[in-house]
């Protein structure tokens, strides 16, 4: 009898498909089209790509893998998706707090930004960026900054994936003396990371009110020759707008739409100002947007109407924004639960951005503002295997009754144990297995000491 058992053993080993990984835990959040979450679920991996989710049981009949990870106490769902924020700014976490926008910059931000930010000062802040968002669960993240071929070489060493632009400004920056320049580096750098398999280069003028009409049609034009998305900000503050209206009358959304900046894919980060004619012209043109609920609260900035947006299905995804002094920190966890908190206060309506909603946001909806829903966002059979683990055998965890709910309203970024990224895993108990935390995080004292001294 046992011979004959083992012989069905090794029939059923036979039979089985070869992957990678097997993960398996008490719930597998998919976010499929069907929505599924699967209880005492699996996720089967080969190379960089999923090939199946389903119930434990299911997944390990039909697969044999060649390592495991089994996590009967936690949460599997789709890795994070940051659609906004500034890495290498987390050198700067801090720096400044509590100001306008326009204090904070010109005493703070921008003298800080000329007297320190190298190629170095980048690559270490892109580490700790990297850092903070891999323990946190994020496995995707979107970056406008300087020096952007150094954030991706940083980016690929940690093993995230990123959709990286190069910031163009109409002033000297710390990479270019003019927007002509930056466009030149762009181009530099959308060819080097054409086809990567993490990298995603962007173009990134800043905004509306520091780029003349010519470079913000140089950008689209240049991101349209190479297939690459354009990032910017857009109706962030009411100044923008009420400026933007004085100078051309019409509201930012209309004028970029007017210059053509709109044809093509595009992620616009924060739309607070924006009125049901802007929304419209948003939803025609397939613009992603990026809601930045801790960033627009801490800077006072106004509130974005997701409500609405989501009334829309708009593709809208959800940013941490700046660790420098407009968060301070890169967790999604956070801006999952302030973003459905922020609509509920803002409608008078609790029922409003509910926590299904939030995950989404934080998933499949924000890889649809990047354009890469085919891509990443869900547990499907094919996407890329971008996962993680969330424990559940915390006070705070205890007890479940609704997975999204937990997501949003209970658990933290410092609950994730496991991060998977492209099939390689980068987080195992908690710990990063890409990057020197210890080294990172003195690495960042020890640049606390130099930016106080140049502000002196
Ligand atoms: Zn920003």
């Amino acid at each position: 009898m046992r011979l004959f058992c083992s012989f069905l053993l090794t029939i059923a080993a036979l039979a089985a498909e070869p992957a990678d990984w097997i993960w398996t835990g008490r719930y597998v959040v998919t976010m499929d089209p069907q929505r599924r979450v699967i209880e005492n679920g699996a996720i089967a991996i080969r190379g960089e790509r999923i090939l199946a989710a389903g119930s434990k049981s299911e997944i390990e009949r039909r697969y044999q893998a060649r390592q495991r990870l089994d996590r009967p106490d936690a949460i599997l769902a789709p890795g994070l998706i940051d659609t906004h924020t500034h890495a290498a700014m987390s050198l700067l976490r801090g720096i400044a707090d509590d100001l306008r926008l326009q204090d904070w910059l010109e005493h703070y931000i921008f003298p800080a930004e000329a007297r320190n930010v190298t190629p170095e000062f980048v690559r270490w802040g892109t580490r700790l960026g990297c850092l903070e968002m891999l323990v946190s669960g994020t496995t995707t993240y979107t970056d406008m900054y300087y020096f952007e071929d150094v954030v991706a070489e940083a980016t690929k060493e940690a093993g995230m994936r990123g959709v990286l632009g190069e910031t163009i400004i109409g002033f000297p920056s710390p990479d270019a003396k003019t927007p002509q320049d930056a466009l030149a580096f762009t181009e530099r750098f959308l060819s080097r990371f054409h086809d990567d398999p993490l990298i995603v280069p962007a173009v990134a003028p800043h905004a509306i009110y520091t780029n003349s009409d010519e470079t913000l049609q140089a950008c689209r034009a240049l991101s349209n020759r190479h297939g690459a998305p354009l990032v910017i900000h857009l109706s962030e503050t009411k100044r923008e707008n009420e400026e933007c209206i004085a100078k051309r009358k019409m509201t930012p959304t209309k004028a970029l739409d007017a210059l053509g900046v709109f044809n093509g894919r595009t992620v616009a980060a924060h739309a607070v100002w924006v009125d049901e004619s802007d929304l419209a012209i948003l939803k025609a043109r397939g613009v992603g947007i990026a809601h930045c609920p801790s960033s627009n609260m801490k800077l006072a900035s106004g509130v974005a109407p997701v409500t609405r947006m989501l009334a829309l299905d708009l593709a809208v995804g959800l940013g941490p924004d700046g660790p420098a002094g407009s968060n301070n920190d890169f967790n999604m966890f956070e801006e999952m639960d302030l973003a459905a908190k922020l609509q509920k206060v803002f409608t008078g309506d609790p029922r409003n951005l509910p926590a299904a909603a939030a995950v989404e946001m934080a998933t499949i909806r924000g890889a649809r503002a990047l354009g890469l829903e085919r891509e990443i966002g869900s547990l499907e059979p094919g996407k890329r295997a971008d996962l993680i683990s969330i424990r559940l055998d915390r006070p705070n965890a205890v007890p479940l009754y609704d997975v999204y709910s937990q997501m949003v309203y209970a658990l933290k970024g410092s609950d994730v144990e496991d991060v998977m990224v492209n099939g390689r895993l980068l987080v195992r108990d908690a710990q990063a297995l890409t990057l020197n935390a210890a080294q990172i995080e003195a690495k960042a004292s020890e640049y606390r000491e130099q930016v106080q001294k140049s502000l002196r």
